[in-house]
């Protein structure tokens, strides 16, 4: 009777571990695209290639790396390898202002590692003395070529804004002055329905103004970036992150 017992016990898992193999392998056949291995990136980008490449080719290549984050195949990298290598210098291709939002990975957005983009980031993604100080030497001094100002959907700074929080009143008087940059984009922003966070339709067009009158702003702010740009030599450009889908929409 015992080993009978033993003999239905031992089945009954053997057959456990056949389904779950099967269930695995199921998993594992659905998953897409297929994953090849990758040699891990070692090396970090070079003034060499800094210098050959336009605006308009960082642009195709950032957009290309999005599509690496969106279809979750990131490009594999030797972290420990680039870090030696990053402390001869830097040459990074472009500059992104971005929300402070964490769940805005910038880096990862655009499948980039270390030495290859410059990353200011402030709440709502808004333009200030200091963040345009370093894009000017992100630019004029370090040699990027394009300025990437990236709003992204869901913005909590921006729906404060558009709900007109009063953060003065908490205490929170730099809050406030943050909050009141991004009132001119509120205003801009034509009313199509309740004018509220909760109308995301309306939020998204914020979203959308606040970026392109970051540019704005900036092109007004730095001469020296206005006049590189028309040059041809550098591109400031609008984006914003969505969220749900991880694609960086170009404006
Ligand atoms: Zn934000």
């Amino acid at each position: 009777m015992t080993n009978i017992y033993k003999y239905v016990s031992i089945l009954a898992m053997s057959i456990s571990l056949i389904a779950c193999n099967g269930n695995q392998k199921s998993s594992s056949e659905s998953k897409s695209p297929i994953s090849v291995k990758q040699t891990p990136v070692k090396s970090i980008l070079t003034a060499e290639e800094q210098k050959n490449m336009t605006p308009d080719e960082i642009i195709g290549r950032l957009k290309k790396g999005n599509e690496n984050f969106v279809s979750n195949n990131l490009t594999q990298r030797d972290h420990s390898s680039q870090r030696r290598m990053a402390t001869i210098g830097q040459y990074p291709k472009a500059i992104v202002l971005s929300c402070v939002d964490s769940r805005v990975p910038v880096e990862d957005v655009f499948d980039l590692g270390i030495g290859d983009i410059f990353v200011a980031r402030v709440a709502g993604n808004i333009e200030n003395a200091d963040i345009v100080g370093s894009m000017e030497f992100a630019t004029a001094v370090a040699g990027s070529k394009v300025v990437i100002i990236m709003g992204h959907t869901a913005c909590g700074a921006v729906k404060h804004a558009i709900d007109n929080t009063d953060a003065a009143s908490m205490e929170m008087n730099s809050l406030q002055n943050l909050l009141n940059e991004i009132q001119p984009s509120v205003a801009m922003t034509e009313k199509n329905g309740e004018v509220s966070s909760k109308n995301v339709a309306f939020t998204n067009s914020v979203i959308h103004n606040n970026a392109l009158k970051t540019v704005e702003d900036i092109r007004l702010a730095s001469p020296k970036m206005a006049s590189l740009e028309k040059e041809g030599k550098i591109k400031i450009v609008a984006a914003v992150y969505d969220m749900e889908t991880g694609k960086v929409n170009f404006k």
